[in-house]
């Protein structure tokens, strides 16, 4: 293992090439990086470093935002399937036909989709700023939120304002089960529930703090309690670990029908490993899993202003 990532380290000195991880990656990913953080964290990363090339672990989207907001810059990903299943529940075709039924709507979509549905958007938000930007927008508009509904939701109530939510929602955060959560609770009564708005409303209920991933680690950071139950993907853990090297986590149960008993585990964010990683840096689209993003010019130039707009207002 010290090998390769000797080599990684090497390959990205040569290249003038900077390594962004999500938090959701796998720790030796995450222990690799130059920089690991949430979409909000990443995409500023993305748009202000001075690397030639930028190697993206996480997935597809996120990627894509490296590209839209550096242009010039190669970005390259391990593994081309990396995709995820908030993006895929809002296809561009039908998502341009529900905006127009609502033609002075104003647009907002969270982060977590496609550079075509950030180009049919007025402003882009993430988990970390959704609160913020929402708040800011004119109140003689409806409002539109795409893809995540559970996030929308979340958001109008912290705001009030009225929003009409795309019915999208991410795998990972629906499949917690709700009874698990009340055993477990049952079982560390003193625990905290932390959960990402990511989660359906029946899970929040019961959540003592909610927000991005960002501000849980920074929740487990300042907290006084050493025993916190996570909602949301399972590798935050690593490092909420790392703040906190003496506190007790615990996942919180996935059980359902399918009897997977741990799918808090993004299948898509699982695609990247360091293998793939090392061969996209040496083959670049010759490589077997990973590929160089390349966007089409009209797409990234409709899809950076929102983004741009984004960053303007966090
Ligand atoms: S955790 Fe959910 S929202 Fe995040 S990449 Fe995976 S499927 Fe998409």
């Amino acid at each position: 293992m010290d090998n390769i990532i000797d080599k990684i380290l090497q390959i990205k000195k040569q290249k003038n090439a900077i390594i962004l991880a999500h938090y959701y990656q796998d720790p030796e990913i995450q222990d690799i990086a130059d920089y690991v953080g949430d979409s909000l964290d990443l995409s500023r990363k993305a748009h202000q470093n001075d690397y030639d090339e930028i190697y993206f672990c996480g997935v597809k989207f996120m990627a894509e935002v490296a590209k839209i907001l550096s242009p010039n810059k190669r970005v390259f990903i391990p593994d081309s399937k990396a995709g995820c299943s908030l993006e895929e529940s809002c296809p561009p075709a039908l998502f341009k036909k529900f905006k127009e039924k609502h033609p002075n709507a104003i647009t907002a979509s969270y982060i977590n989709c496609s550079a075509e549905i950030k180009s049919l958007s007025d402003i882009i938000v993430t988990s970390s700023n959704a609160k913020k930007i929402i708040s800011q927008l004119p109140l003689d508009h409806e409002i539109i939120f795409a893809p995540d509904q559970h996030l929308g939701r979340y958001i109008a109530k912290e705001t009030g304002r009225d929003m009409i939510l795309w019915q999208g929602s991410c795998i990972v955060h629906e499949h917690f089960n709700e009874k698990e959560l009340v055993k477990l609770k049952t079982n560390h009564p003193s625990a905290m529930i932390i959960a990402h708005p990511e989660c359906p409303q029946n899970l929040l209920n019961y959540a003592d703090f909610i927000g991005s991933t960002s501000a849980l680690l920074n929740y487990v950071k300042n907290s006084a309690s050493n025993y916190f139950v996570v909602l949301t993907e399972h590798h935050i853990i690593h490092q909420m670990k790392k703040l906190r090297k003496n506190a007790n986590f615990y996942d919180c149960p996935t059980i359902n029908e399918a009897g997977c008993t741990l799918c808090n585990n993004c299948p898509y964010m699982e695609l990247n490993n360091l293998e793939k990683l090392y061969d996209v840096m040496i083959n670049g689209d010759n490589s077997e899993y990973g590929m160089e993003l390349i966007l089409e010019k009209n797409l990234l130039y409709k899809a950076k202003k929102p983004l741009i707009k984004m960053l303007e207002m966090s």
